[in-house]
């Protein structure tokens, strides 16, 4: 006997307004491009594709660094590249925390077999430089510094221009997560000197979720080359990798690109450079103006000092006697906007809404003002 066929018809998924920390809203464009016939990912045409991937994220990432290519796999296995790859066992790591995606980089450290090295600041401030510098100083023999520039949990953009620079100071590598910085705020890889830098597709690239820009300099790439073990992961082990993006020689097969998702990431990018990277900066931080504007006539506050926020992700105190659930609740069911809730130590204490790629538009902005009013 035959398990029966579940009477399962096919998903339609409700039309959302996506103002949380990610997904972003998906420009129909996008999604056309995903929809275009599925070929084979070593026929020429697509592996001409992937050429022009690789030279679209130079731009947005604003580096010359030849190894920049999207990983197969979200955000969260861009980091495990980089930290798989350039921390050996024993390795000494710095490594900064200021929200959750930092204590995920101290886990990704400790699994290496890294020794890390904590500099902890408070859940909504930038990184302190001057806490780095002193961790430095304690630890001259520390090989990499890692940190996030853009806190999504908090809504916090560290200065990875100083973080870089005292790295450099000490003949250390950095680790940089930008998965909510790229194409938001200003990301210069080879002016900031950063080494290793991971992103991803379904933030301010508003791409569907699943990819995960990656790029590494050359002092990161002899490292590698150097390492006395082999990276555990066969999967993101750049060695092997590289020979299928590398685009030098032949080139062969490492795993099944995720083929139309690619065709999304190359129209998105497509999209960063007919807009310019300058003038998608300048949008979201436009955006992030007017509702900054529109919630401090509600008397909301923000968690972050104006100095040190994203204009991409709003992390906004909760107002005194809000039902944080059933408000977000209402929101998605009579609004079908979503914004984000807290997360880890800010976990019903702040929503986080986002402006991010496609999703930062005035519209937008007017919406969540409008629907925030009547739910509060
Ligand atoms: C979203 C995010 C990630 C993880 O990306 P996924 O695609 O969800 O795996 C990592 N770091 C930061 C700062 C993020 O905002």
């Amino acid at each position: 006997m035959l398990i029966s066929a579940p009477a399962i018809a096919s998903f339609q998924p409700p039309k959302r307004i996506l103002m949380g920390p990610g997904p972003s809203d998906v420009p129909q464009r996008i999604l056309d491009a995903m929809a275009r016939p599925t070929i084979g990912h070593l026929d020429p045409a697509f592996t001409d594709m992937m050429e022009q991937i690789k030279t679209l994220l130079r731009y947005v990432f604003q580096t010359e660094n030849k190894l920049t290519f999207p990983v197969s796999g979200p955000g969260s296995v861009g980091m495990e590249t980089c930290f798989v790859n350039l921390v050996e066992p024993g390795d000494k790591v710095i490594v900064c925390i200021n929200g959750v995606f930092g204590g995920r980089m101290l886990e990704n450290v400790k699994r290496c077999g890294g020794v890390p090295v904590v500099v902890n600041d408070d859940w909504g401030a930038p990184v302190d430089p001057n806490k780095v510098a002193e961790a430095f100083a304690a630890n001259p023999d520390a090989r990499i510094l890692a940190f996030v520039h853009a806190e999504t949990s908090t809504g916090a953009q560290s200065d990875a221009a100083s973080l870089a620079q005292i790295a450099r100071r000490h003949g250390a590598l950095t680790i940089m997560d930008c998965v909510t910085s790229l194409g938001g705020t200003p990301v210069l890889l080879d002016q900031w000197g950063i080494d290793a830098a991971y992103s991803g597709s379904q933030k301010c690239l508003s791409c569907t979720p699943g990819l995960s820009p990656v790029s590494f300099s050359e002092r990161a790439l002899d490292k590698i080359r150097q390492r006395k073990t082999p990276v555990q992961s066969w999967f993101m082990d750049l060695n092997l990798v590289l020979g299928y993006w590398s685009g030098e020689g032949k080139r062969t097969y490492h795993h099944t690109a995720p083929i139309n998702p690619l065709y999304g990431l190359h129209e998105a990018l497509v999209m960063v450079t007919e807009e310019g990277l300058e003038a998608s900066w300048t949008r979201h931080r436009a955006q992030h103006d007017a509702l900054r504007a529109g919630l401090a006539g509600m008397g909301i506050r923000f968690v972050v000092d104006e100095q040190a926020r994203l204009p991409q992700l709003n992390a906004i105190y909760i107002p005194d006697g809000v039902d944080d659930a059933a408000a977000r609740a209402r929101l998605l069911q009579e609004f079908n906007l979503e914004i984000g809730a807290g997360l880890g130590a800010l976990a019903g204490k702040v929503w986080r809404i986002g402006l991010m790629g496609y999703g930062a538009r005035k519209e937008n902005v007017d919406y969540c003002l409008k629907a925030l009013q009547a739910v509060l």
